[in-house]
């Protein structure tokens, strides 16, 4: 039980903290005594800095603490940096738990939210550890870490994802620098789809089989037709959340003959949706 401070202990106290100490030098330097009071006394004095961590947050954080929450994760929840959560409890008598222990006892969360597909990151971050804890813990459970390029084939299976990167590198016809998987992807399996080889026919024979710029026919040799989206089709497969040739096939924005146009190469060239590259020239 703290002692019963006298006038003087608290302006020491005060004085002590208005000095530029911090509230856990404050508790450490006046020996016996105890974060609340410390933290009592400098705000009645109206001491108090505004960066101080109030009770409500302590007491958050404590209890979270105490209930099996994950440091980082308590400490997340109560608004406070893990290295000043660390402190708090330790001043509050609280053992702290080895990571390693913490971990273990999310161990089923862990690993089924791995199995779900979320990456070790996405774990650490919803249950509060480092990745480096959630891969050793895999490991341990002798759960077999996806490779990256197991962690992109899943990801494609995540509408959010798929959409982030849609955007990001465009038509993801193989020919973005960014672009380094080899796996089949939405839009190469809609363009090789028998709706798309239909849709790119229909252009062709209403524009007769001759380029709508220059007037080339076809059969040139080296210079072949080409069948242009007028507005890109990525921003077509954007715009309508399509990711699946069968979603493209319900979609009829799609198969739209009029978004359609038949150009020679040389022409299609020099258009700047060409390839997906809307406003970029080379
Ligand atoms: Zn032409």
């Amino acid at each position: 039980m703290p002692r019963k401070y006298t006038d003087e202990d608290r302006r020491k106290i005060v004085d002590y903290y208005v000095a530029g100490h911090s509230l856990r030098e404050v508790v450490e330097r006046f020996t016996p005594t105890n974060y609340t009071t410390v933290f009592e006394c400098v705000k009645a004095a109206g001491a108090l800095r505004s960066n101080e961590i109030d009770k409500d947050r302590r007491e958050k954080l404590i209890e979270l603490y105490q209930s099996g929450t994950p440091l980082r994760r308590a400490a997340k929840a109560a608004n406070i940096s893990e290295g000043a959560a660390n402190r708090i409890l330790k001043l509050a008598g609280i053992d702290i738990r080895s990571k390693k222990g913490a971990i273990n006892e999310c161990k089923q969360d862990v690993v089924s939210l791995y199995s779900q597909g979320f990456t070790l990151e996405e774990v650490g971050n919803k249950l509060g550890f480092s990745v480096n804890a959630v891969y050793q813990l895999l490991k341990r459970e002798g759960i077999q870490v996806r490779n990256l390029k197991q962690s992109q084939v899943l990801n494609w299976l995540r509408p959010e994802y798929r959409t982030k990167l849609l955007i990001k590198f465009g038509s993801f016809d193989g020919n973005s620098p960014s672009w380094k998987g080899g796996m089949e992807t939405p839009t190469r399996q809609i363009r090789g789809s028998k709706t798309y080889s239909d849709w790119r026919r229909g252009v062709l024979v209403r524009d007769r089989f001759t380029c709508q710029e220059c007037g080339t026919k076809k059969n040139v040799k080296g210079n072949p037709l080409h069948v242009d989206h007028i507005y890109p089709f990525r921003k077509l497969l954007a715009d309508h959340n399509i990711f699946t040739v069968e979603q493209a096939e319900e979609c009829p924005e799609l198969w739209n003959l009029d978004n359609g146009r038949t150009l020679c190469k040389k022409c299609h060239l020099s258009t700047e949706t060409w390839g997906g590259r809307a406003g970029k020239r080379r």
